[in-house]
C-alpha cells in the first residue's frame, strides 16, 4: 500500500511499543519516518530494524520536554523527510502517585514530557506545515483522560489536558488544511503496561495483564498493531473529514460499567 509516498512522518517515543507500531505501518505504507526520542539505544536499534525491513527511518534523539531539543529536531526532520506532513504524539510517562504524595517537581516532570511535550512538538511542527498547507496531528491519548485509576493523578492530568489541546489544534488549523484527532487507547500489551504490572505485582505480570485484559470486554489487552491502524487511519487522508475528534481503541473498556450479574 503507497498511501504515505511521498510523505514524512515524525513519531515521538518511536523507538518501542506503541510508538514504534505506528512508524512500522506508516513506513509499511510508503511513508518516511523519523524517530524522534530521548533514549538512544533504544531509538538507534529501532532505526536499523526499520532500516534492515526496508524503510526509510532515522532516529533523532531528542527530550520533548526541552524546548531547544525540540526546536532543532523539527527543522532536522522536516530536512530528512523532505516535508513533515504527520506529527505522532506518543511520548509519556506514567509514574503512579496521587495529588497527596506526589511532589510538585514530580508532577511538573510528568505534565512536562506529556502535555508540554505534545504542545511544544506541535508549536515547533506547526511552521512546517502552515508553509506546506496541510498536516495531520495524532495525539496518543488514554482512555485515564475520560476515567481514571487509582494514583495516577499527572498522568490522568496531562492525557485530560492533551484533548482540551487536540480540540484548538482543530478549531485553530482546520482552515489550513491541518487536522488533529487523539487516540485513547485501553490496556494494551506495550513497554508502559509492563512497566505498571511490574511495579502493581513484582514478578507477577503476566497474572495482571491477563486480570487487566479480562477487565475490557473482548477479554484480553489490545496489541500496539491494533492502535498503530486507528492512528494510520487517522494520519492519512482516508480521514479527511476527521478532526477534533477521540477515538477510543480500548476493546470497550469505555462502554462497560464493570458490573458483573450473577450466571
Ligand atoms: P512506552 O514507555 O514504550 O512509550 C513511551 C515512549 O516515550 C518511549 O519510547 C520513551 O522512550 C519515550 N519518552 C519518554 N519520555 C520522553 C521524553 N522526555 N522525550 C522523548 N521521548 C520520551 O510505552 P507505550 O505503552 O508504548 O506507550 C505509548 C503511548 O501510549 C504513551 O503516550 C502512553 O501514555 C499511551 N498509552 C499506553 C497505554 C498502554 O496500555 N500501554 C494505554 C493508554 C495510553
Amino acid at each position: 500500500m503507497s498511501e504515505f509516498a511521498g510523505k514524512g512522518a515524525v513519531i515521538t517515543g518511536g523507538g518501542r511499543g506503541i510508538g514504534l507500531a505506528c512508524a512500522r505501518l506508516i513506513a509499511q505504507r510508503g511513508g518516511a519516518v523519523v524517530l524522534l526520542g530521548n533514549d538512544r539505544e533504544t531509538l538507534q536499534g529501532a532505526e536499523t530494524t526499520l532500516r534492515d525491513e526496508g524503510f526509510t527511518a532515522t532516529a533523532i534523539i531528542a527530550d520533548v520536554s526541552r524546548e531547544a531539543d525540540i526546536a532543532q529536531a523539527m527543522e532536522q526532520s522536516a530536512k530528512v523527510l523532505g516535508s513533515l506532513d504527520i506529527l505522532v504524539n506518543n511520548a509519556a510517562i506514567q509514574p503512579y502517585g496521587t495529588v497527596a504524595s506526589m511532589g510538585s517537581a514530580q508532577w511538573d516532570g510528568v505534565i512536562n514530557v506529556n502535555l508540554r511535550g505534545t504542545y511544544l512538538a506541535c508549536h515547533h511542527a506547526l511552521p512546517h506545515m502552515l508553509r506546506a498547507g496541510r498536516g495531520s496531528i495524532v495525539n496518543i491519548a488514554s482512555v485515564q483522560a475520560l476515567a481514571n485509576q487509582a494514583r495516577v493523578a499527572a498522568y490522568a492530568t496531562s492525557k485530560g489536558g492533551m484533548l482540551a489541546l487536540t480540540r484548538s489544534l482543530a478549531v485553530d488549523f482546520g482552515s489550513f488544511g491541518i487536522r488533529a484527532n487523539a487516540v485513547c487507547p485501553g490496556c494494551i500489551d506495550a513497554p508502559m503496561t509492563r512497566f505498571s504490572a511490574a511495579e502493581t505485582a513484582p514478578g507477577r505480570e503476566e497474572e495482571i495483564i491477563r486480570q487487566w485484559g479480562k477487565a475490557q470486554p473482548l477479554g484480553r489487552v489490545g496489541r500496539p498493531e491494533e492502535v498503530a491502524e486507528v492512528v494510520a487511519f487517522l494520519a492519512g487522508d482516508r480521514a479527511s473529514f476527521c478532526t477534533g475528534a477521540e477515538f477510543k481503541v480500548d476493546g470497550g473498556l469505555m462502554a462497560s460499567l464493570g458490573v458483573a450479574l450473577p450466571d
